[in-house]
C-alpha cells in the first residue's frame, strides 16, 4: 500500500465511521480545522484520560489546573511570542497565494525579478519576505481598539507559569513538583496539513516540572524515560517510535536540552511530543515582566532560587492520529478484505459489541439485557441487523476489541460467544461472567 493511499484511506474511514469530520463541512469546510465525531471523541478522551491518570492522579508531586484560553496580553510579550512566534512569508501579487519564504518550490530570491511563483509560475511577482505572527488576535470589550487586543493562546504552558505561585501556595507542594494541564491551543499555521497532524486549533497535554537548578539534567532524563514508556503503554509499535535530539540550530536560545518523541507516519518521522529543559527562562521572564517575585525559598538549605523547568508537551490530536495510523490494517480473510483498527483495548472507543444471532427465540431479550449491563460499565454497542459476519466487520473497523454473540446455547446453557477482533478466535464465556471478563481486559 502506497503511503499516501494509507492516509487517504484513513481520512475516509474516519469520516465514514464517525471519528473525524471536517469543520463546517456543509459550508465547504474550514482550512485545517477538524471536528471529532462519536467514535473520535471517545478515542481522544481515552488519550487525555490516560495522560491525566499517569501525570496527575498516579503521582503525589504533580497538580492539575485548567487555565483560561484568554490571558493578559503582557504574558505573550514575556513569553517571547509577540516578538518571536513568527514565520517569514512571501505573497504572490499575481495569484495571491502565500508561501513560507523557505518553501523549497520557490525558484530564485523572493522580492527579486528572477523569483518564480511555484503556483502560477509568474516571475518577479513574489514580495519580500515579511514576518507573520502565528497567534490569533481578537479584541476584548466593546471597542476594537489596540488597548483591548488579546490573543488566543498558542500553547497551554503559559497558563501554568502564571499560576505557579498560586498552585505552590495553595497545594503546599515543595520543589521538585509539577503542574499539568490539558487544553486548547491555537496557531495560525502557514503550512498546516496531514489531516489532524498540524491544525490551527488543537489540544495540548503539557506538564511543567519545577526543579532546583543543578538537578535539572537528572529530572530531564527521568522525564524522557517516563514519557517514552507512556507512549509504549498506549500500545504503539515501538519500532515506529524514536528520539530526535535538537541540534544547536534547532534549540531555542534559552533551552538547555530538547528531545522530541517522533513517530514514523506515512509522511515521515514527525514529532508527537517535546521534552525540554527550559532552565529559568520562563519564571525569570514572568518575574521581570510582572514585577512579582517568583523565586523559591528552600528551607532545608536556606537558599533562594528561580526554579528550572523541565517541560513535557504532547498534542492530544497528534497522539490520536498516531493511534489511528498505528492501528490501521487490512487483511485478506476468505477472499475478502477486512479493515481493522487494532487499538489496545484500553484506548478503543467502544469496548464490546453485543449481537443476538437471530431476532427470535428470546435472543434479542437476553442480548438487550446484557447490553444494558455492559453499557453501565464501559462503552458498548448493540447491533442486530445483517449477517453476523458483517456485524463483526463493522466492529473491526471501529476498533472494538470484543464481539459478544447471544445464540441458541445462551438460552439453554447460559453462555455467550466472545469473538476476539485481532485473532478472530471465538470462545464461550458464561453469561454471568462476560462483563467481568471484558472489564479485566480493557
Ligand atoms: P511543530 O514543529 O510540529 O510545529 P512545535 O515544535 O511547534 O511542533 P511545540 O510548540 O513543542 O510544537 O508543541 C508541543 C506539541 O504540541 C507538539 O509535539 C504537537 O504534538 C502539538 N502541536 C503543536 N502544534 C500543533 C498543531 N499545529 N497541530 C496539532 N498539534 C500541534
Amino acid at each position: 500500500m502506497a503511503d499516501t493511499t494509507l492516509m487517504d484511506k484513513l481520512v475516509s474511514l474516519c469520516k465514514r465511521r464517525g471519528f473525524v469530520f471536517q469543520s463546517s463541512e456543509i459550508y465547504g469546510g474550514l482550512g485545517s480545522v477538524w471536528d471529532y465525531g462519536p467514535l473520535g471523541v471517545e478515542l481522544k478522551k481515552n488519550v487525555k484520560d490516560r495522560w491525566w491518570r499517569a501525570m496527575v492522579h498516579a503521582r503525589d508531586d504533580i497538580e492539575g489546573i485548567d487555565a483560561a484560553i484568554l490571558m493578559h496580553a503582557r504574558v505573550w510579550e514575556a513569553s517571547g511570542h509577540v516578538a518571536g512566534f513568527t514565520d517569514p512569508l512571501v505573497d504572490c501579487r499575481q495569484c495571491k497565494n502565500r508561501f513560507r519564504a523557505d518553501d523549497p518550490r520557490i525558484k530564485g530570491t523572493p522580492g527579486q525579478p528572477d523569483a518564480q511563483c511555484p503556483v502560477c509560475g509568474s516571475k518577479g511577482t513574489l514580495t519580500e519576505p515579511r514576518l507573520f505572527n502565528l497567534m490569533f488576535k481578537t479584541f476584548m470589550g466593546p471597542v476594537e481598539e489596540q488597548a483591548a487586543v488579546v490573543y488566543l493562546r498558542p500553547e497551554t504552558a503559559q497558563g501554568i507559569y502564571v499560576n505557579y505561585l498560586n498552585v505552590l501556595q495553595s497545594s503546599r507542594q515543595k520543589i521538585p513538583f509539577g503542574i499539568a494541564q490539558i487544553g486548547k491551543a491555537f496557531r495560525n499555521e502557514i503550512t498546516p496539513g496531514n489531516f489532524i497532524f498540524r491544525t490551527r486549533e488543537f489540544e495540548q497535554m503539557e506538564m511543567q516540572f519545577f526543579v532546583k537548578p543543578g538537578t535539572d539534567a537528572e529530572w530531564f532524563e527521568r522525564w524522557r524515560e517516563w514519557r517514552m514508556q507512556w507512549h509504549h503503554e498506549l500500545g504503539l509499535d515501538p519500532t515506529r517510535l524514536r528520539w530526535h535530539q535538537h541540534g544547536p540550530d534547532e534549540l531555542a536560545h534559552y533551552a538547555r536540552a530538547a528531545f522530541d518523541v517522533q513517530y514514523e507516519f506515512p509522511f515521515g518521522w514527525q514529532e508527537i511530543e517535546g521534552i525540554h529543559n527550559r532552565g529559568d527562562f520562563d519564571l525569570g521572564r514572568h518575574q521581570e515582566y510582572s514585577g512579582k517575585k517568583l523565586d523559591y525559598f528552600e528551607q532545608a538549605t536556606n537558599e533562594r532560587f528561580i526554579p528550572y523547568i523541565v517541560e513535557t508537551s504532547a498534542g492530544a490530536d497528534r497522539v490520536t492520529l498516531t493511534l489511528l495510523v498505528d492501528a490501521y490494517r487490512e487483511e485478506e480473510v476468505d477472499g475478502e478484505t477486512r479493515v481493522v483498527l487494532g487499538f489496545h483495548p484500553a484506548v478503543a472507543p467502544i469496548k464490546a459489541g453485543v449481537f443476538p444471532l437471530v431476532k427470535k427465540d428470546g435472543m434479542p431479550e437476553v442480548a438487550t439485557s446484557l447490553y444494558r449491563d455492559l453499557k453501565r460499565r464501559f462503552p458498548s454497542f448493540y447491533d442486530d441487523s445483517g449477517a453476523i459476519g458483517r456485524r463483526y466487520r463493522r466492529m473491526d473497523e471501529a476498533g472494538t476489541p470484543f464481539g459478544i454473540t447471544v445464540d441458541g446455547e445462551t438460552t439453554s446453557g447460559r453462555t455467550v460467544t466472545v469473538r476476539h477482533r485481532d485473532s478472530m478466535q471465538q470462545e464461550r464465556v458464561s453469561l454471568d461472567q462476560v462483563a467481568d471478563y471484558i472489564a479485566e481486559r480493557v
